[in-house]
């Protein structure tokens, strides 16, 4: 893995997320009424956490298991929502590869701060019961011809490696990202190859480093899959729409947005 702007200034060394992490899961005592459980039995899938594992500092990978997930044709690309508390809140992971015959998938949770997802995250453990909506669609590229681009940040590593599935194709990760030796550690442990990092700049000067690389993929008939923070997604959409990017050879879909909580 590539890292652009390493040696940059970088945040102090965080501290245990396990420990430090400040979001919360509403509390389980908070009994669904029946109109919730009604709609979570009808609409969601049981599942159980057989693992998760802390892989770099603010990233885990959770394995989900469910007879429901046996014999599920899935496409990768599509999303999952996870049921957060007692509520019919959710919020939305990327399964990175799905065991149709076991019925397991996992998911690389980025705990960003404090959500409850992020919570759940963080927090969750060996044994415990959730519910899940999908998997769902949100990205499909079975029709996509010739080379991938991901362009996203920590959110997206999971989609890289969903997509990178496919054994015939070429699948590159660009990816924003706060701390590069970290996102480094968590692309290793899922074996990708093929990551740039771009380290976060006060002045976002690390996404001008990004779209310098985009002229010569959109040559190359690269498609573009564009995911992670809204306002970069506009931006790098902006930059592939001057070199006349085919709309036909992008993909969209906005991860989170400063203020919005939960995007589906
Ligand atoms: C289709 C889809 C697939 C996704 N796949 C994954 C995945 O595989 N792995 C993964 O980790 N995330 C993934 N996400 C993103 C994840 O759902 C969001 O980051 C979600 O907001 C996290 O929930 P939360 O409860 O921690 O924060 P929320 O309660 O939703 O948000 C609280 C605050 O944090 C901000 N925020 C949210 N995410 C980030 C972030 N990454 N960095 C900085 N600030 C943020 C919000 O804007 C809001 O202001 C996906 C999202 C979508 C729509």
């Amino acid at each position: 893995m590539v890292i652009h702007g390493a040696g940059f200034a970088r945040r102090p060394e965080e501290k245990d997320m396990d420990s430090s992490h400040t979001g919360s899961v509403p509390a389980e005592t908070d009994r669904p009424g029946w109109f919730t459980q009604t709609l979570t039995q009808l609409f969601m899938k049981n599942a159980q956490v057989v693992d998760r594992e802390r892989v770099a500092d603010r990233f885990h990978l959770v394995t989900l298991e469910s007879p429901q997930f046996q014999g599920f044709d899935w496409i990768p690309g599509q999303k999952l929502q996870v049921r957060i508390g007692s509520g019919l809140a959710t919020r939305t992971y990327t399964p990175i590869e799905w065991d149709a015959e076991n019925g397991r998938t996992r998911i690389l949770g980025y705990a960003h701060g404090n959500g409850p997802g992020s919570a759940w995250v963080v927090g969750v453990a060996r044994g415990e019961a959730c519910h899940v909506f999908g998997p769902r669609a949100s990205l499909d590229l079975r029709g996509a011809i010739g080379p991938v681009a991901v362009i996203g940040d920590e959110t997206s590593i999971g989609l890289v490696h969903a997509l990178a599935q496919h054994p015939e194709r070429q699948v590159r990760g660009l990816l924003e990202v706060d701390d590069g030796a970290r996102v480094r550690q968590a692309v290793a442990r899922l074996g990708l190859r093929d990551v740039d990092g771009f380290e976060r700049q006060p002045d976002h000067s690390h996404m001008e480093a990004l779209v310098d690389l985009l002229p010569a993929l959109a040559a190359a008939g690269t498609c573009f899959v564009l995911t992670g923070k809204a306002a970069s997604i506009q931006r790098v959409r902006r930059v592939l729409k001057d070199l006349q990017v085919p709309s036909g050879r992008l993909a969209a879909k906005a991860y989170w947005a400063p203020g919005k909580t939960g995007l589906d």
